[in-house]
């Protein structure tokens, strides 16, 4: 693949999709769209993206065309052309846009039940903090926010605005990956072994935010390694319990002069489990493979947006393709009609972990040691 591919056109090109969880990873239910399912009457649920960038627009927004019980009501942007374009688009209002600057007006707009924050890594905690000061649920795009403390912020901002904060780990309702977790949990090829996850590709413009520290927290691992961190989290549905980790050679010392060219760890898991990590701005690589006592599974592509393909030591597995970002959405605002509540595997409690996890990983690669991670 040519090096200056953008992240969006290498994810094109594999026809895949990228998003996850742990300990606390109750399966839910598959939420297929299809096409001839009976009309669905029930109130639909406003949402507000923040960020009019390449997920936004070319996944987001495009999910929440295919959604039954909620769509795109609002757009915040600093862009405004783009505002203009996204109205006429998509029908949405004057009086439902609005620029970072006047944001926090959206606590009087009552089309608006949840913000999606789309942003840069670094601006997650101030929008969503501000977000929940608004009085309105959040979503926000992985990684939660760059630092453990960040993420513990913008937990306490939700609970104290008693409003809802999810993380957009898609995976964790994309059907193969449901499945593989299912078959791990259930032990069906036996105690898991080993397991090796890997998710890299060749950034393109190395002018781009992902490849500052101070918006992105980090380089790869931040942006795609925590795809394979979740993996062995909700394959196993444990936490690791201690890290040891390494960075890889720097090969474009002008690309990635502020952040990790690659990084690959290793974790303890419980029940002498090993998992390997392996990510990079560099290798175009993208799998998961889990061995178990009786038998393997396997899903390439693993995290991207799609369709994933899995198989196991019996053979080819034929499970339904969906649109991920549609299936995430629909099925959180399906628990959310249901429940007042997110799903519990997204929450932002999840995503404080995968921070701390993340974290220790730079901290193993930095100084060498194993770090404990209980
Ligand atoms: P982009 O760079 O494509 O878009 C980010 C958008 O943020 C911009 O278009 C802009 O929108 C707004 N923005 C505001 N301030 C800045 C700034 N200083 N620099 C750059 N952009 C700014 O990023 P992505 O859409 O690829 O990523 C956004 C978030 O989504 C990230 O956290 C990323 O990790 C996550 N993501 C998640 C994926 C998943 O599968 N779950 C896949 C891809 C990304 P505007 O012009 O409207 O103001």
């Amino acid at each position: 693949m040519a090096e200056n591919l953008s992240r969006r056109s290498f994810i094109q090109n594999l026809g895949v999709g990228i998003g996850t969880t742990a300990a606390a990873f109750a399966i839910p239910s598959i939420v297929s769209i299809p096409e001839s399912k009976p009309k669905y009457e029930g109130r639909k649920l406003g949402i507000a993206l923040v960020g009019l960038g390449s997920y936004a627009k070319n996944q987001l927004a495009v999910g929440l065309e295919k959604t039954t019980n909620c769509y795109l009501a609002g757009i915040v942007t600093g862009t405004p052309a783009k505002a203009e374009e996204w109205m006429k688009k998509y029908n949405i209002p004057k009086k439902n846009v609005y620029n970072y600057q006047n944001f926090d007006q959206i606590a009087d707009n009552k089309d608006i039940d949840i913000v999606y924050v789309v942003l840069p890594n670094s601006m997650h905690p101030e929008f969503v903090i501000r977000a929940a000061k608004a009085g309105k649920h959040v979503m926000c795009e992985k990684p939660m926010a760059n630092t453990v403390e960040e993420c513990q912020e913008m937990i306490k901002a939700c609970k104290d605005a008693g409003v809802q904060l999810g993380v957009g780990y898609r995976m964790h309702f994309e059907p193969f990956t449901k499945e593989v977790i299912r078959m791990s949990r259930e032990k069906v090829f036996g105690d898991l072994r080993f397991i090796q996850s890997n998710f890299g590709f060749r950034i393109g413009d190395p002018t781009q935010w992902r490849l500052k520290k101070a918006m992105a927290g980090g380089g790869p691992l931040m942006d795609v390694g925590i795809y394979c961190v979740q993996a062995a989290r909700y394959v196993t549905g444990k936490e690791p319990l201690a890290v040891t980790a390494q960075f890889g050679p720097i090969t474009d010392p002008e690309r990635f002069k502020d952040v990790e060219e690659s990084v690959s760890w290793q974790f303890d898991f419980p029940d002498a489990v090993t998992v390997n990590g392996f990510t990079s701005y560099k290798t175009n690589i993208e799998q998961l493979f889990i061995t178990a006592d009786k038998g393997f599974m396997h899903l390439s592509p693993a995290y991207s947006y799609g369709p994933i393909k899995g198989r196991t030591s019996q053979g080819d597995l034929h499970l339904p393709v969906v649109h991920h970002q549609a299936n995430m959405l629909e099925a959180i605002c399906k628990e959310f009609l249901e429940t007042k509540q997110f799903p519990p595997h997204i929450s932002g409690e999840e995503g404080l972990k995968d921070a701390r996890i993340l974290s220790a990983i730079y901290e193993a690669a930095g100084n060498g040691k194993k770090i404990k991670l209980v």
